[in-house]
């Protein structure tokens, strides 16, 4: 699996909007502008997220730059692209998976279904009854068991 396939299927299955608020613990809305947390942004909110074919993105005006979900993991949490798309892959249905790997094929990215379930909070993280491990199995495990059906 190449980077740039794996990135592509972390974007699609994690919303951003729900990761940002579970990983930075503030609310962040598709549609809306916001401080942007890739950079030092304080005063006026520079970022606005969007929804498109490829997932969520965070747009920041003032870096013009565009970031997804697989950006968030590297720049907030030690878990790799490869430790997070697997967790992902491994709960896709063959089906999807297949859809994946024929979209990457023929060069065409276009979203399935994003799934909208998420946890709520990681207060057990913050008193220390959860690894990183189990927070990240529990993002994902609410993120992509929701909807397969
Ligand atoms: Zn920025």
């Amino acid at each position: 699996m190449n980077v740039r396939f794996m990135k592509a299927v972390i974007d699609r299955e994690v919303p951003m909007d729900k990761l940002l608020q579970r990983v930075l613990g503030r609310p962040f809305y598709v549609g809306s502008s916001c401080f942007c947390p890739f950079h030092d942004n304080t005063n006026t909110p520079a970022a606005k997220l969007y929804d498109d074919e490829r997932g969520i993105t965070l747009f920041c005006f003032t870096e013009q730059k565009s970031y997804r979900s697989s950006d968030v993991f590297t720049h907030f949490t030690n878990f790799s692209i490869q430790q997070v798309f697997n967790k992902i892959w491994n709960r896709l249905s063959d089906q999807e998976k297949t859809d994946y790997m024929d979209r990457m094929d023929s060069g065409e990215i276009v979203m399935s279904d994003v799934v909208k379930r998420f946890l709520d909070s990681l207060t057990p993280f913050k008193q220390g009854l959860m690894t990183y491990d189990d927070v990240l199995e529990s993002i994902l495990l609410s993120t992509i068991s929701g909807d397969s059906e």
